[in-house]
């Protein structure tokens, strides 16, 4: 079998390293990939949101199976385009079609179906240029902090939290009314601030049958103790230590089930991974965010604990036969730290050669933000490279990343040393 990964961080590089050590592989390629994909696929130069190109390529390559790693090409459509068109609909991809991407490309529309199908989450309301004024009344009647989230993707910053009502009402009105975001906060949404601790979920659906792979939870902030400004996520673990078999079957009937059955009765054709974003507030689970790809770093964690071959996974949600499957997991638990940047997530410097990562031992090096020049292995982004390390606990997991980091050196390397410090 070939097939072709969209993507090109550290959740495509665990994605192929996973896919490669499947017997069913042919041919595995990546598109764009990085230096660490090129070790176990062929990288090909095209962009993920460049459908034609894509087509050319898995006509070129005789690919049988498209997996989309990040959520910017499955919102544009890119499963869309190959059911529109007649020389490659018979090639199944994973990642949920534009309508079901919608759960993570709009907001309101996530809220909507959480609503609809009586799935627990903050209590909201959205607003526009036109509603403005409704807005500040709706803020009045919150108590602080309050959440301001633009509707559309805004690269993960579109969400504000603001302590002061005037500076909410502020804000609510850049969004709205000055476009802070563009075309994604034309629509704005205020909800309800929910306190307590975050973990996600993975799903993987065929749109009729399920499997709830392992729990994760990430580290969000650049600085230590959850502090300084968000970043795609410097860190996690899985399983959630405090994901108890009470609580995970909680989750299971108030939010996985119905959120599958809510995609079958709202006729959204769905095969792909669903990333439920959770926050436990006393001993609930609420939704904060659906996701319709994998998280990165959580895949660093998640996929090396899935025993499974993952042709075999992917093949049966392809073809609509996941029931049949039984996935077997990996008791360990699983850790990943990522190396990034100096000065990430704001300005930082690309280019600088990375030194040290082949002596890393017991550890996996998934390469996020790094490419092959002149032989060399130069960073390419903010986030790097993630160590993956397997232990009885997280504190022995964390260990073996932290030892084998003192192994890699680059020019104002940052990472941070306390993963696992609420838990
Ligand atoms: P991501 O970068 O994860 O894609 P996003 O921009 O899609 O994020 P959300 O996940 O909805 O936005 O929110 C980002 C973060 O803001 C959450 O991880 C959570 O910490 C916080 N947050 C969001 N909604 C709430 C809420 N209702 N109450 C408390 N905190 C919240």
């Amino acid at each position: 079998m070939n097939i072709l990964i969209l993507g090109a961080g550290g959740r495509e590089h665990t994605l192929a390293w996973k896919l490669s050590q499947s017997s069913k592989l042919n041919h595995l390629f990546v598109a764009p990939g990085n230096a660490g994909t090129r070790e176990v696929a062929t990288n090909l130069p095209i962009g993920v949101n460049d459908f034609e190109a894509i087509k050319e390529a898995v006509l070129e390559n005789d690919i049988d199976l498209v997996v989309v790693g990040p959520e910017d090409p499955l919102v544009n459509g890119v499963h869309d385009f190959f059911l529109n068109d007649a020389a490659i609909r018979h090639i199944p991809v994973i990642g949920p079609q534009k309508a079901g991407a919608e759960l993570e490309g709009s907001k309101e529309f996530a809220k909507k179906f959480m609503m609809r199908h009586n799935i627990p989450t903050a209590a909201y309301q959205s607003f526009t240029s036109e509603t403005l004024q409704q807005g500040y009344d709706f803020l009045e009647t919150l108590q602080a902090p309050y959440v301001l989230k633009a509707d559309g993707l805004a690269a993960g910053k579109g969400v504000v939290i603001l302590e002061d009502i005037e500076e909410a009402k502020k804000e609510l009105k850049t969004m709205l009314v000055d476009a802070k975001f563009g075309a994604a906060s034309t629509t704005v949404v205020i909800e309800e601030f929910l306190s307590g601790i975050e973990l996600s979920v993975f799903v993987l659906t065929d749109g009729e049958g399920y499997k709830v792979l392992p729990t994760a939870k990430d580290y969000k902030r650049i600085g230590e103790g959850d502090t300084g400004l968000n970043t795609g996520g410097m860190g996690a673990i899985s399983p959630v230590p405090f994901a108890d078999d009470s609580f995970m079957d909680k989750i299971h009937e108030r939010i996985v089930k119905p959120t599958v059955e809510g995609l079958k009765k709202d006729n959204l054709p769905y095969k792909g991974f669903i990333f439920i974003g959770l926050i436990k507030v006393g001993e609930d689970p609420k939704v904060i965010e659906y996701n319709v790809r994998m998280g990165d770093p959580e895949t660093e964690v998640v996929i090396p604990r899935i025993k499974n071959d993952l042709v075999e996974v992917l093949e049966a949600v392809a073809q609509g036969r996941l029931n049949e499957i039984d996935l077997e997991l990996d008791p360990r638990t699983a850790s990943t730290v990522m190396l990034v940047s100096g000065g990430y997530p704001e300005a930082y410097t690309k280019g600088i050669e990375i030194k040290g990562f082949e002596g890393v031992e017991d550890s996996l090096v998934f390469h996020a933000g790094t490419q092959l020049k002149d032989g060399k292995v130069l960073t390419s982004g903010g986030r790097v490279m993630a160590i993956t390390s397997y232990g009885n606990d997280f504190k022995e997991a964390l260990a073996t990343s932290y030892r084998n980091i003192e192994k890699i050196k680059f020019d104002k390397m940052n990472y941070r040393k306390d993963i696992g410090f609420d838990l």
